[in-house]
């Protein structure tokens, strides 16, 4: 009974609020499939290099996009700047030595190390503690009855034969968990094939300089090293037949690295609105991706050049209704962000450095890779859908504005697919809308689903379908135009679901 009190409160609400608003189809239909192709090969083109974050070619992408800010006359997003720059960190290995009883190893043939994770130290030791496979989960405990505190502990790599990990945290990750909840001072593990990448003497970038745990340093170790170790015994470590033993040898281990201190950005460009231009629609896409690798360059045309060319079209469409005296009440931030493909940065750094009060902040509508069709979506018309993911939380107004502009206006399907909570791709947490949501601003997330060329060199401008891509920009501008042009700010009635990235 109390629901359906609730419920008709609501409805009464929401038809009191009902209003007229501008037309916004004139101003839509300058975003144009012609338009949204000649600008995409141009941000996704090789003179870009991939845009890779920190590097020369995020660089003058975001220069490129500024400058387009500019040429539509949006003022800056972050005081005199249209660049909101932010640190980003990332390791580098300076080197690594591993010896026994004297003996030197060779960096990146004998041994490995994952750069990201390890600490600067020298280690040495006159016992080795072989200890299993080194897990210790809910299905099994490979250090009971062993005392391996301030000790190097020896681990086979990988799951015995016929055993399952347990939920949770698995493989290398959970070893590390492992060695440091016993107190291991380093864990060395023997792997037939060790990841050896010359590329990861650098680590992954980071927001912040120092990590967040600090594991024992862990070695990628081959036979060799084994051998030099446990001698003989070494077959019936690797046939699982040997139990925990110390060895008596004297092992060195050494690390050095240093962090190299670099920069990227986002790009803000600001419309101002008239009477309530206090608040803000913020209109985001990733303008970052992967860069290159040797001689490949990873175009990132939909992943997500699609995304920025519609947010600077998008900008012009609603610079243009502006300049026709049909410019939006509440002002609009157009926000290409950097670091998305690194872990979210931009947008983390953003939400936790905001130009314009979050609360202020009425909506993000966010949008990455809307150019291509999910082959594997076997319903309904693959030239007419997107999907809408997030239209379900934290506002009981969302759903019902973009159903509602859809119905009027774009008539896609709009397919649910990723709201469910158990979905296995978790691509709620997985795109810059998630910062916002995190800190309760309302978001809907557009996104074309995963194809063959995602992450590929091959995500290139002409496999996009800019037919579709150009439904789907009007379908977020006529969305963003109401939450721009209605009387109040979307109301923020239901909690963040619970679970993280
Ligand atoms: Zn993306």
């Amino acid at each position: 009974m109390k629901k359906f009190i609730l419920l008709l409160a609501v409805c009464a609400a929401g038809a009191a609020q009902a209003q007229k608003l501008p037309d916004p189809r004139p101003f839509a239909k300058t975003i144009t499939a012609d338009d949204l192709k000649k600008q995409l090969f141009i941000v996704a083109s090789a003179d870009f290099e991939g845009r890779e974050t920190a590097t020369e070619g995020q660089r003058k992408a975001a220069a490129y996009i500024e400058n387009y800010f500019r040429t539509l006359g949006l003022k800056p997003g972050n005081g005199d700047n249209y660049q909101l720059f932010y640190p980003v960190f990332q390791d580098s290995l300076e080197q690594a030595s591993l010896s026994v009883n004297d003996q030197p190893f060779t960096f990146n043939k004998d041994f490995f190390v994952p750069v990201a994770l390890d600490y600067s130290a020298e280690l040495g030791s006159s016992e080795v503690v072989f200890a299993g496979y080194g897990i210790s989960d809910s299905t099994r405990n490979d250090y009971k009855d062993l005392n391996v505190r301030g000790k190097i502990v020896l681990v086979l790599g990988g799951q015995p034969a016929g055993t399952a990990p347990a939920p949770g945290r698995r493989g290398f990750i959970a070893k590390q968990e492992a060695a440091q909840k016993n107190g291991a001072a380093a864990l060395l593990i023997l792997q037939p094939n060790i990841p050896r990448n010359v590329r990861d003497v650098k680590g992954n970038m980071s927001l912040t300089e120092y990590p967040r745990t600090i594991y024992p340093n862990s070695y990628y170790i081959t036979e060799p090293v084994a051998r030099a170790i446990v001698g003989d015994d070494l077959t019936a470590l690797q046939n699982g037949s040997a139990q925990p033993k110390t060895y008596t040898v004297n092992l060195h281990l050494g690390l050095q690295k240093s962090t190299l201190h670099l920069q990227s950005s986002d790009v803000l460009g600001f419309l101002e609105g008239t009477d309530l231009k206090d608040q803000i629609v913020v209109l985001s896409a990733h303008y970052d991706h992967l860069g290159k690798r040797g001689n490949d360059i990873y175009y990132g045309a939909d992943d997500d050049g699609s995304g920025t060319v519609s947010i600077l079209q998008l900008a012009a469409a609603f610079a243009k209704a502006k300049a026709a005296g049909k410019g939006p009440r509440r002002s609009i931030l157009f926000l290409a962000n950097s670091g998305e493909e690194k872990g979210l940065f931009g947008s983390q750094y953003y939400s936790e450095h905001p130009t314009y009060p979050l609360d202020k902040t009425t909506v993000d509508l966010n949008i990455d890779m809307i150019g291509r069709i999910d082959p594997n979506r076997k319903i309904g018309d693959s030239t007419n859908y997107v999907y809408v993911v997030g239209s379900d939380k934290l506002s009981t107004d969302l759903k019902p504005i973009s159903e509602g502009n859809n119905k009027k206006y774009s008539k896609l399907e709009l397919d649910y697919k990723f709201d469910d909570p158990n979905d296995r791709e978790r691509i709620y947490y997985r795109s810059d809308h998630y910062n916002f949501a995190r800190k309760g601003v309302p978001i809907i997330f557009y996104f074309d689903g995963i194809h063959a060329d995602y992450h590929q060199p091959t995500d290139t401008p002409d496999k996009i379908n800019y037919d579709i891509m150009e439904k789907r920009a009007h379908l977020v501008f006529f969305t963003a135009w109401e939450m721009a042009n209605r009387n109040d700010m979307l109301k923020r009635d239901i909690a963040l679901p619970v679970g993280s990235r």
